[in-house]
Formats: C-alpha cells, structure tokens, sequence
C-alpha cells in the first residue's frame, strides 16, 4: 500500500491508483476521513461526515444537494434535522459514476452570500490563510478540496458561489451552461439561475465530474441535451479568440495584485497561440448587481415560501397555524434570507412588479444581447473572477452591499445563462487569484481546452504554502 496524499492527488490519479491496485476504495476513503479529522476541526468545511458503504473515489457534496438518508439543511437552521427521502440527481448520479460520498459541505444559509459566514452552523476557513474567509456560498466545498479532505467536490452556483469561493482558495470551479445540470431534489435559491457544477484541483478532473453530471434529466424539464465532455489534451491556445471586457479590467475595486496576476495570465494567452483583443460589456458590468439583485431575491422569496413548519425540518411551538408559520419562520431563518424574502416580496408585489421584477427581466434580455454580440466575434471571454484574494472573516459580514459586490465579475454570465470556469492563475500576497473564463452556452468543451492549457503553461501549485 502507498501513502495516500490528500494534499495532491488529484481524482484522475486516484482512479488510477485503484485501477492499479495499489490502493483500496476503503485505504482511500480512510485517508480522506483522517484528513478531515485532522484539519476540519480548525477549517468547519463539513456539517457531516458519512460513513456509508461502497467502492469509488470520494466526493463532498454542498449540503444544498439533497442526499436520500442523509441530512440535508443548506446551511440553515429551518432545514435542521431534515433528511430527504430520495436523492437529487446529481447525488444518483455520482453514485453511478462509482463516487462515494465523504460528507456534506458547509454554505452560505440557501446559498445566500459570498463568505460561507451566513452559515447557521458558523463559518468556514480558508486553508490559505485561516483568518479569512473562503468566499462563498459554497465555500465548504472549495475549502475541503484545497486543504486536501476531498479529492472534489460539487457546488452550486447562481451569482457566483462555485467560481468565486474556487478563485479564493485555489481551486478550479465550473459553472455550467444553464440547463446542462438537473436541479432535481436541489434545495432551490433562485430557479432561473441555480446551477450545479464541480470544483476540482484541475481541468482535467473538473471535466471528468461534469461528464458525470451532465445531461438530460426527464424530472428537471429546463435541462438539455449536452455534447459528450472532451477531456482536454492540447497545451496551446492555438485558433481562438480571447475577448478582454474592459469594464471588467477597469473595473473599480480590483486589487492591484489581482489585476497583475490576470494581466500575466492574459499574456500568457497570446503566448500560447491565442488571438487576444479588446471588448466590451458596458450594460452587464454597470446592472448586473441590480438586476440579479431583484431576480434573485423575488425567486427567493417564492421558493423559501415551502418552508412552514410543517413539511421539513425545523417546527416552532405556537398555539395556532398561523403563530406556527410565523414563529418558524422568524426562529429559522438567518438575516439573510429574511432580507432577501423581504425584497424580492416587495419586488413581486402588485403596483411595484413592473417597474421592479419586470425591469429586471428587461435587463436581463439586455445583457443576454450583449454577451451574444461578444460572442460572435470570440470564443472567450477572461477576466479576474474576484475583484479580490480571501477577506478576512468579518470584513464584509456587516455591510451586505459591500458583500454582494465580491459577485461583480462573476454575476453577469450568470445572468446570461452561460458557463463560467474559474482557474488559479497566480497568487497575490501569498493567496490565490482565479482567472474566469466564460463562453457562449454548451462551450464548455472549449472552456476545458483552454483552461487545461492555460493551467499547464501557469503550473500553479494548488497546495496552501501553510499545509506544504
Ligand atoms: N453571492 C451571491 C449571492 O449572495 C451568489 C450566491 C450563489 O451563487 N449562490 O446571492
């Protein structure tokens, strides 16, 4: 038997060991829950640990993904105690792709926020730098990849809670094509943009578990039909068109640090045979923020409305219906979704939905047009992925403006429906910078490809200095 290390060892290595021989799915699987003994103590990227039977390489799932038999709370204390009678797709999914399931990562309450600190269960830790955060909403996930508790993981994604917490702990995350992953028996934030996908040390592994995802799925009726997944090979960039948004360059707030580690990464594209201009995205960057900020919370606040006490998890005492609805309500939900049902109740109420909800809608047409007119001209787009490295816990968690815009960059694609892939691309004061890469809708094959040879040609070491 050899030694298993967590740390680096990648998915795709791992299969290998087991095709070999030279390791047990059980050795395996021990040496995963040693770490997560050994380091989640002081980094909290697990609300469980499983124990379940089975071969395969080991997954964390967000605990937004509904789990047949094993709690599944999204983080908030409405859903404690709820453990779902079926499994979402994704989670069958990964079990008949011979995956076994390690335990459910920690997120930000339904996914709402940008630092895992809304958490009901209290917040996760950077492996990078324990002191700051590891972006959010899923950064349980990215978080337990980083300091090795998990080969990958699953997140989910709707602003930016794949891609952002990825870019802050050095990983890389993909947010698919909307309607190329089923939401089925996923706990919904905001159904028009919710999106599952994979965060993985590398391209290639992130690849691997998007085939596995992927596709077709008769109980969630927005999925599509998906073009097999090409495990990228090609170390050049040869034949495509990078487009560099400006207003996304220029873009207020971007740490200096950031900008250089992108603007190396940038170069390096036209080293590697790629054709790099100028473009631009004006509406997207300047109402993205606004626009999914009465998206988001108007579809929040339709989907928490199930949670009354009576169908899931947690029931206050109250002396009739309508005090138990209330009180379960008021003892359950954080601030957070409180704020949001809040606004997306107002934004959806008669008098104020069209100039709310439906402007909203407009603007998003607007921005869909926009990214469309990119596209015809590129492959890709790249940017910064976060405008900064890993806050410090505590930095943002009083100013929920000051939050919403760590989203800047990643939010406006989401809007559009399109797929996002975010790669370390260097570090800045000693902590990770993701590059993202977002093409037209199903262009994740081509998001693969150059984010492989990107990552080849940069050779960023995903290991945390502090856990070398
Ligand atoms: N940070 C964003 C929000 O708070 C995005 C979250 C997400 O993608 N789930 O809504």
């Amino acid at each position: 038997m050899r030694v298993i290390d967590t740390l680096r060892l990648t998915a795709e290595e791992l299969n290998a060991i087991l095709t070999r021989g030279e390791a047990s799915s059980r050795e395996i699987f021990d040496a995963y829950r040693a770490a997560i003994e050994e380091r989640d103590g002081e980094l909290h990227c697990f609300l469980h640990v499983h124990d379940g039977e089975g071969e395969g390489i080991p997954i964390a799932l967000k605990d937004v993904i509904g789990t047949m038999g094993v709690e599944t709370t999204a983080g908030s204390r409405i859903l404690a105690g709820y453990v779902p009678v079926y499994d979402s797709t994704v989670a069958a999914r990964c079990k008949a792709g011979g995956l076994r399931l390690l335990g459910k990562t920690n997120t930000d309450e339904f996914a709402m926020g940008s630092s895992t600190e809304n958490s009901a269960f209290g917040p996760s830790r950077n492996p990078w730098d324990p002191a700051r955060v590891p972006g959010g909403s899923g950064g349980g996930s990215a978080a337990a990849v980083a300091a090795g508790m998990a080969p990958w993981a699953l997140g989910s994604d709707t602003g930016g809670s794949i891609k952002q917490p990825s870019a802050l702990c050095g990983n890389v995350g993909l947010r698919p094509t909307y309607g190329t992953v089923s939401r089925y028996g996923v706990v919904a934030f905001a159904s028009s943009l919710d999106q599952v996908g994979p965060v993985t040390k590398t391209v290639r592994d992130n690849a691997l578990l998007y085939s596995v995802i992927a596709g077709r799925d008769p109980a969630d009726s927005t999925t599509v039909d998906v073009p097999a997944t090409e495990l990228p090979e090609a170390e050049d960039l040869n034949g495509l068109r990078i487009g560099v948004p400006v207003e996304m360059r220029d873009a207020p707030g971007i740490e200096p640090g950031v900008a250089a580690a992108v603007a190396r990464a940038v170069a390096l594209c036209e080293e590697l045979g790629a054709e790099v201009d100028e473009c631009s995205l004006p509406r997207s960057v300047e109402y993205g923020l606004p626009c999914y900020y009465l998206i988001a919370p108007a579809e929040a606040s339709s989907n928490l409305a199930r949670y009354d006490g009576v169908r899931y998890g947690y029931r206050a005492d109250g002396d009739n219906l309508t005090q138990v609805y209330e009180r379960t309500r008021d003892e359950g939900f954080g601030d957070e979704p409180k704020r949001r049902i809040m606004l997306g109740t107002y934004a959806l109420s008669a008098g104020y939905y069209e100039a709310f909800y439906g402007k909203a809608q407009q603007v998003r047409t607007v921005i869909i047009r926009e990214h469309a007119e990119v596209f015809e001209r590129f492959d890709l787009i790249v940017s910064a992925t976060s405008p900064t490295v890993a806050f410090e816990i505590g930095e943002r968690a009083d100013d929920p403006l000051a939050m919403y815009a760590s989203d800047l960059l990643t939010i406006p694609s989401c809007i559009a429906g399109l797929p996002g892939l975010s790669i370390p691309c260097g570090l800045s004061d000693g902590l990770p910078v993701g590059l993202q890469l977002i093409g037209p809708q199903l262009s994740e094959n081509t998001l693969f490809r150059a984010g492989h040879a990107l990552e080849r040609a940069l050779d960023f070491d995903f290991v945390p200095e502090r856990l070398q």
